[in-house]
């Protein structure tokens, strides 16, 4: 028997080739998930290529690493059969594993199979290229050990994988981690294998031995091969960032345009909306501070608007409602902005305006309103309420004015609708007076009458609960259970929203405590901040009081607020937001995409959570531009290293295509809806028993309907 020593250094640089080509395999697969169709086609070749390349290098320099006391030589053409199969396998096991959203455990076995057997023969055949075949004995043990471990490398490294395929935060940690454990994995096969060779020397083999490539040749090769490995991985990940880099710029741009369309006009009527209405009232205010010129902000709604849906549909009410924005329209002059709250309420602005001119402009809305409308066959009869503030006459803030139109608005309802009116102090009291409702939700904290309902929040990939969102319910002594759009607009208007939002903060938490105690200490919770939440001075000092006062680690903590409201003070919010942070709590935005949605900005903000809004989610499969355009929200936000949300998941098919355009985490009603904390308990039984999502939400959806 011949006796064989090893080379330390060969043998170190045999382990580090084998995790650079891991790393590269599972890098490449990263960007199979992240690129488009041509581009994902070029890592899945690049990525396989590479793997096989550096299996079967690995392999040779191992070999190299052996020093036998004699001059060996190997047959090239073996030699390059067995980089073919290596190149071969590993490509189609990365393509038949990481191509796809959701790895079965049948596609995990067949790629395994392939991996394993391009392995298996390529470590055999490599040491058949070894001319010295009958001067080698085999034990059969150690061949089917490396075997098993070729087996058992392959499958744990193609699923490591799938799954490390999404740049989700610490992405490029956990790759480094599962190239080492990769590497050791290839290497342990491949000396495995060789120490299942027993070499003995006959005596031929100490002379000459004519043809193949010798040992020094080999090392020319294999150093060569190794370097081409580096240099492919370095020219791969170049060419990427540059791609990515122009691509990212290239589609930032075109989102940020598509976006400012969609985040500023009503998609219905084409008017401004919410957010576009702001901005104008904003500069406005402004303006008229320095020259003292005085504005009108005009509320209206219409009356019975509610009757004509319900009566012909919702298709003849949007009809009407795109009519009545023509006649408001037509009766205005093009400084003045019309825009549309939602649903039938519409806020009008009139710069630089004088009291008589605004009387007569609102008296021609109302008669205009009031003649019958012709919509799909039918004569439709509504009538319009308007109420109107003056600047600086009715108030010296925006707030001040929105909440005076509105008051005056309503005390035209009150006085029998299809009119209008200037505010004045006495309606303030009268309106609200005689409106219960406002009286009740002053009083719904005292007595108790709020809750937080709790929503979860699902991994993608494993379908399983990580944490939840906490969402208001009022529970009204007579009408049951309330939604915040009933009552959320109230509590901003009104200012109530500040100790409703101290509750919140402490209710949610003392849910975490709870759940901590019951063992789940993983589990996450986020709260919803309001603007005027937001911007209280001491918001910091609240949330940090409450995590302390209940024993919670900041880290379970996520607070989510929407773009707008983390834009309007940009320089405040960074600061606080960056507070946030330090301490582990995780900054969510919110809605994303129905704000301001710039991502420019979004990245000064050391957010680590996207939530993309339900608008985008819903109509995602019959509208391929929004396929885009979230497409490149994710790309973006995995750029920015930030977990993408996407709330409002109602099908199975909104599920996997937002599952397969790389979103992490999803929440919505397929899952299930919002649950008071008590029965949550149920929901993890239910999820436990059946692993199938559509059954979860038949439960929460019996749940509802019980507490209904
Ligand atoms: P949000 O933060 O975007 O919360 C998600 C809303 O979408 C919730 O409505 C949730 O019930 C609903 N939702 C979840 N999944 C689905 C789905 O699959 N389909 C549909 N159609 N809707 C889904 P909710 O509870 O009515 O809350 C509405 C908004 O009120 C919230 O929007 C949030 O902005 C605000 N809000 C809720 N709780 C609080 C709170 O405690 N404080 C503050 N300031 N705002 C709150
Ligand atoms: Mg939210
Ligand atoms: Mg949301």
């Amino acid at each position: 028997m011949l006796y064989v020593s090893w080379d330390p250094v060969l043998v170190g640089i045999s382990f580090l080739v084998a995790f650079i080509a891991s790393f590269v395999a599972l890098d490449s697969a990263a960007k199979i998930a992240a690129s488009n169709k041509s581009a994902a086609l070029f890592w899945r070749i690049a990525g396989g290529a590479t793997l096989g390349i550096g299996i079967w290098s690995m392999h040779f320099i191992g070999m190299l690493a052996m020093k036998m006391p004699m001059m060996m030589h190997y047959d090239l053409a073996i030699t390059v059969f067995s980089l073919l199969v290596a190149i071969v396998a590993a490509t189609l096991s990365i393509n038949i594993a990481v191509n796809v959203s959701v790895l079965s455990v049948k596609r995990l076995c067949l790629a395994t199979g392939i991996l394993s057997s391009g392995v298996v023969v390529m470590h055999y055949v490599g040491m058949a290229a070894l001319m010295m075949d009958d001067a080698i004995d085999w034990n059969y043990g150690l061949v089917a050990l490396s075997v098993i471990i070729a087996i058992v490398a392959s499958g744990v490294g193609l699923w490591l994988a799938f799954s490390l395929r999404l740049n989700s935060k610490g992405a490029l940690i956990n790759r480094m981690v599962a190239a080492v454990v990769m590497g050791i994995a290839i290497a342990a096969m491949h000396y495995t294998g060789m120490s299942a060779a027993e070499f003995h020397d006959h005596g031929q083999y100490m002379s000459d031995m004519s043809g193949g490539v010798s040992e020094l040749g080999l090392s020319i090769w294999v150093s060569a091969v190794t370097l081409a490995i580096l240099g492919i991985m370095l020219i791969i990940s170049m060419i990427d960032s540059q791609l990515r880099t122009n691509r990212l710029t290239e589609n930032l741009q075109q989102l940020n345009q598509q976006l400012e369309q969609q985040a500023r006009f009503d998609g219905l009527t084409g008017l401004a909306n919410r957010s576009q209405i702001d901005l104008r009232l904003e500069s406005c205010l402004q303006q008229s501070q320095l020259t003292r010129t005085p504005f009108a902000l005009i509320f209206m709604d219409l009356d019975r608007f509610k009757l004509v849906n319900d009566a012909w549909g919702h298709h003849v009410g949007d009809h009407l409602l795109v009519s009545v924005a023509n006649r408001i329209s037509a009766c205005l002059s093009p400084k003045m902005t019309l825009a549309r709250l939602g649903g039938d309420e519409f806020i009008l602005l009139v710069p630089e305006t004088t009291q008589g001119d605004v009387e007569d402009l609102a008296t021609r809305l109302v008669e205009s309103i009031r003649r019958p409308f012709y919509e799909a066959g039918q004569i439709l009869q509504v009538s319009l309420s308007a109420g109107i503030s003056l600047f600086p006459d009715h108030g010296k803030t925006l707030q001040e004015l929105k909440l005076r139109a509105d008051t005056a608005m309503y005390n035209i309802k009150q006085q029998g609708r299809n009119g209008w009116a200037f505010y004045h102090a006495d309606m303030m009291q009268k309106t609200w007076e005689g409106a219960e409702f406002l009286q009740d939700l002053t009083q719904a904290l005292e007595r108790e009458q709020f809750e937080l309902w709790y929503q979860p929040k699902y991994h993608a990939s494993s379908k399983t609960i990580y944490g939840f969102e906490a969402l208001l319910r009022w529970r009204h002594p007579s009408k049951g259970i309330l939604l915040p759009d009933v009552f959320l607009a109230t509590l901003e208007n009104t200012g109530l929203i500040i100790p409703v939002g101290y509750w919140v903060i402490d209710q949610a938490c003392l849910q975490l405590r709870h759940w901590a105690d019951q063992g789940h200490q993983d589990w996450s919770l986020s709260i919803n901040l309001s603007a005027a939440q937001f911007e209280q001075f001491d918001i910091y000092d609240t949330i940090c009081g409450a995590l302390s006062r209940h024993a919670v680690p900041p880290s379970r903590l996520t607070i989510e607020l929407t773009e707008s409201t983390a834009l309007r003070n940009l320089e405040r919010s960074i600061e606080i937001l960056n507070d946030f942070n330090r301490i582990g709590i995780t900054v969510s935005i919110d809605d994303f995409g129905t704000g301001y949605s710039n991502m420019l900005t979004l990245k000064n903000l050391p957010a680590r959570e996207l939530k993309i809004d339900k608008s985008f989610v819903k109509d995602i499969r019959d509208n391929s531009k929004n396929v885009k355009i979230v497409a490149t929200i994710i790309d973006i936000a995995h750029s920015m290293n930030m977990n993408v949300v996407a709330e409002g998941i109602e099908t199975q098919d909104q599920q996997q295509l937002l599952t397969s355009l790389g979103c992490g985490y999803l929440q919505g009603f397929l899952f299930a809806k919002a649950l008071p904390a008590k029965e949550i308990p149920q929901l993890l039984a239910q999820l436990e028993s059946n692993k199938n999502p559509a059954v979860s939400t038949r439960t929460s959806a019996v749940i509802q309907k019980k507490q209904a």
